[in-house]
C-alpha cells in the first residue's frame, strides 16, 4: 500500500499488528485518529504504555491485576477451598459475567499442547499442584474448553493430585440453553444424557 506520508505508514505498520486487523481496516483506523483532537492519540498511546508497564500477574491466581494480589483473590467473601480451573482471563471474565461462581480461580495461561511446542512447565500447573498439597483447597472444578488439548491438560493436573483430600469436578458439557435437539451434535447430547442433572437443579439459576 503506497501512502503519502511515512509516518502514517509506520502507524498503519504498527496497528495492522493486532490480530484481526488487516492494513485496510488499520489504516481507517489510523486516519480516524487523524480526524479527532490529537489529544485522543495522547490518551490512546497513553493508556496502553500504562497498561503494558504496570499490569501484573496476580501471585496467587495469575490473573491480569494491577497489584500483586488480584481484587478476586484479596475479596475476603470468595470461597479460597473452591478452585476453578481456567485456560486464561477472558475465562474468568466469562465466568464471572455469570454471577454465580464464588470460590476462587486459577489461571493456567493455556493448556497442553504439545504440536503448538507447550508443555506443562510453560503453564501454571506447578503452583495449582502446590496449592492443593497445602492443603487449604476442598475442591478443583476444572474449567477447561472441551477439547483434546484441555482434557489432556486436566488429567495432567488430576494425576498429580489424586491422592490429595481433593474433591475433583469439571463443568457440565452439553445442550445449550435456547439449542432445539435435533441440532445438536451426537458427542454433546450423548454427554448430555449422561451428565443428566436432577429435574430440581434443571431450572434453578435460569
Ligand atoms: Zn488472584
Amino acid at each position: 500500500m503506497e501512502m503519502s506520508s511515512k509516518l502514517l505508514e509506520k502507524a498503519v505498520a504498527e496497528i495492522s499488528q493486532l490480530p484481526g486487523i488487516g492494513k485496510r481496516t488499520a489504516l481507517r483506523l489510523a486516519l480516524h485518529l487523524l480526524k479527532q483532537p490529537p489529544e485522543q492519540s495522547q490518551h490512546l498511546a497513553e493508556a496502553l504504555k500504562k497498561m503494558r508497564e504496570e499490569i501484573k500477574f496476580c501471585n496467587q491466581c495469575h490473573n491480569i491485576s494491577d497489584n500483586d494480589v488480584c481484587e478476586l483473590c484479596a475479596n475476603p467473601l470468595r470461597d479460597k477451598t473452591i478452585i476453578c480451573v481456567v485456560e486464561d482471563v477472558r475465562d474468568v471474565m466469562a465466568i464471572e459475567n455469570t454471577g454465580l461462581f464464588k470460590g476462587q480461580y486459577h489461571v493456567l495461561g493455556g493448556k497442553i499442547s504439545p504440536i503448538d511446542g507447550v508443555g506443562p512447565s510453560q503453564l501454571t500447573i506447578s503452583s495449582l499442584v502446590a496449592k492443593v498439597k497445602a492443603g487449604d483447597v476442598k475442591e478443583l472444578i476444572f474449567a477447561l474448553s472441551s477439547t483434546m488439548e484441555g482434557d489432556t491438560t486436566n488429567f495432567y493436573i488430576y494425576k498429580q493430585i489424586k491422592d490429595c483430600n481433593v474433591v475433583t469436578s469439571a463443568i457440565a458439557r452439553g445442550i445449550a440453553v435456547g439449542d432445539e435437539l435435533e441440532f445438536a451434535d451426537e458427542v454433546t447430547l450423548g454427554r448430555s444424557i449422561i451428565q443428566r442433572v436432577p429435574f430440581e437443579n434443571s431450572f434453578k439459576n435460569n
